[in-house]
């Protein structure tokens, strides 16, 4: 048995998005870019691909870029906002402290070429601030970058505003939105956005294709040198099984969105309910402002990756904001950004589910986890020590 909760890491594939990968495979596997019937069958599902990926988004198909995932879409978008800016002078950059390792890497590497990054703070909801964004604008700042919904704590940031600032002050806005897409409605007009950057298999796609939304007349540099494809912008032949198996996924997301995200949002209120009666424990992020199926706790006393483990023995994927795995031992930059300190930052735990997810798996984690918690926090000399100081 296996009660998979940590779909903010990946998703299983669904039926319909591998049968779409499966057909393009076996029938469609022409190269677009050639003349013969069988290339034009395969450019034929490309263009349905991008134009059913921009229904959803609120944009037009030439304005969709298809790419290996949601790692290189932030690159790219960051990248040639970047050069863009600095073709005028402009070598400022904004983000914020908690964004994912695709943009802050990406900015550290833009840092050493010389670029200037101003890093906003995240609030302990969670949540960036529109007034400080508006005080870190500068005459040369190149380009905004603030994530949609944080991956690991599931908070939703006021993107709108955000972009309706940088239309404002002529800044390009890009935004991180893989964990947004296909679980609560993106418009990218209504969200004021210049660039987006998805992942199929965060939303029951496939793994290795993404998408990045560039809006018209947005400068847009060459990502990868090679054949026409992509509009010239990033050569190489296209991923036609990947790119259908975004389309489809993306496109029945969108159709259930409501109905999903209600189911989702039922096992994450009893899944809360039950986490706060747990003693020292801590709900991280705003209550309301987040994304149906993502949840972040911490237990005092309790190190993340010690109850990853004891988790999975009992059957639970679930996975720890720490970053332990990783060869690190810092607790996660997200947690310390919205005010945690290290102690308490170590003993997170993030849950992640959706709509195939069901209550009857929620409630055996409700059942399982306090005394995992209790038999950890019997062994630990910190907690021992946190009881003693009556904190
Ligand atoms: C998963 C994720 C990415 C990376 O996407 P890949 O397709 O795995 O490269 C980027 N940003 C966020 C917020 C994510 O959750």
């Amino acid at each position: 048995m296996s009660i998979y909760f940590d779909n903010a890491a990946t998703t299983v594939c669904g039926e319909t998005a591998a049968q779409a990968v499966y057909t393009a495979m076996k029938e469609v596997y022409g190269n677009p870019s050639s003349v013969h019937r069988l290339g034009q069958k395969a450019a034929v599902v490309l263009d349905r691909a991008r134009s059913d990926t921009a229904k959803v988004l609120n944009c037009e198909a030439k304005e969709v870029y298809f790419t290996s995932g949601g790692t290189e879409a932030d690159n790219w978008a960051i990248r040639s906002a970047a050069r863009t800016g600095a073709l005028k002078g402009k070598k400022h950059i904004i983000s914020s402290k908690f964004e994912h390792h695709a943009v802050l890497h990406t900015l550290n590497a833009l840092e050493k070429e010389g670029f200037e990054v101003t890093l906003l703070d995240v609030y302990s909801d969670g949540l960036v601030r529109v007034d400080d964004l508006a005080d870190a604008v500068r005459e040369d700042t190149a380009l905004v970058t603030i994530m949609y919904a944080n991956n690991e704590i599931g908070t939703v940031q006021p993107v709108a505003e955000i972009g309706a600032l940088c239309r404002l002050k002529g800044v390009i806005f890009h935004t991180d939105a893989v964990q947004a897409v296909g679980h609560i409605p993106v418009d990218v007009k209504r969200d004021n956005v210049d660039m987006l950057s998805l992942s199929a298999h965060k939303f029951h796609g496939p793994k290795g294709v993404g998408a990045l939304y560039v809006r018209q007349r947005t400068p847009l540099n060459i990502f990868i040198e090679g054949g026409a494809q992509e509009r010239g912008k990033r050569g190489g032949t296209e991923n036609v099984p990947g790119v259908s198996g975004l389309a489809a996924a993306l496109t029945e997301a969108n159709e259930r969105l409501e109905e999903n995200a209600a189911k989702t949002i039922a096992i994450r209120e009893r899944l809360v309910n039950a986490l706060l009666e747990i003693p020292k424990s801590r709900y991280n992020g705003d209550p309301t402002k987040r994304l149906p199926g993502i949840i972040n706790f911490c237990f005092e006393g309790i190190e993340g990756e010690s109850l990853l483990l004891k988790l999975d023995a009992a059957g639970i994927c679930a996975s720890s904001g720490s970053a332990c795995t990783s060869g690190s031992l810092d607790p996660s930059h997200v947690l310390l950004a919205i005010g945690l300190s290290h102690e308490v930052a170590h003993g997170s735990l993030r849950l992640s589910f959706n709509e195939r997810n069901s209550v009857e798996e929620a409630d055996f984690i409700i059942k399982t986890l306090p005394t995992i918690i209790e038999k950890l926090r019997s062994m630990s000399p910190v907690w021992e020590k946190i009881q003693k100081g009556g904190k």
